[in-house]
């Protein structure tokens, strides 16, 4: 079996728990700039329609903040399926629509391995770059220095990250 069709069963599994009661969308933060709820991205993955899931702006706009998971009645892990979907999005050639979303997920995600944590700094450097506004939000570096909210410096890498990756890519691998 191959990962990809690992991963669909996974998901399957996970998201036939759900009964549809709204709560993970009640709670979304962005759920305004979302195509369809996450409700029913979890309800489109559980009917197995894969391509209405994948070709879905929705988990490109989840932010990943857990704000649906800790109200889930049934611990469905809502945001870790938006990044599987992702995920197989990717590995499918498929992009979001909107190029910039496509960006911010590669610069975020590039840095997140390089250390298991993010860099703000670069990341909005680097985010800037590829969409060629090197100052696009220049405006709120002073107020986020001024908040201790952005160091120069990248932080620590996380204890045992090397490792935990090799792991991961040997059996991504097999
Ligand atoms: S909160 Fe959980 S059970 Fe309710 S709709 Fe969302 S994923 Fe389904
Ligand atoms: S993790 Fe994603 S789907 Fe869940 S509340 Fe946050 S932004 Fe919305």
């Amino acid at each position: 079996m191959t990962e990809l069709q690992k991963m669909k069963r996974e998901l399957y599994r996970e998201t036939s728990l759900c009964y549809q009661c709204g709560k993970c969308s009640s709670g979304c933060p962005v759920v305004e700039e979302m195509d369809i709820f996450p409700h029913l991205i979890i309800h489109l993955v559980s009917l197995g329609m894969e391509d209405q899931v994948l070709n879905n702006e929705t988990p490109w706009i989840c932010a990943s903040c857990y704000a649906c998971a800790v109200k889930c009645p049934n611990d469905i892990d809502i945001p870790g399926i938006m990044n599987r979907i992702k995920e197989m999005a990717r590995e499918n050639g498929i992009k979001p629509k909107r190029n910039d979303i496509y960006k911010f997920h590669k610069t975020f995600t590039e840095d997140v391995l390089r250390r298991g944590k993010v860099h703000e700094f670069r990341i909005m450097m680097e985010y800037n770059m590829r969409l060629g506004k090197p100052f696009k939000n220049a405006m709120l570096g002073p107020k986020m220095l001024l908040k201790n909210k952005l160091h120069f410096r990248p932080p620590k890498e996380v204890k045992g990250f090397r490792k935990w990756i090799k792991k991961f890519n040997q059996k991504t691998e097999k």
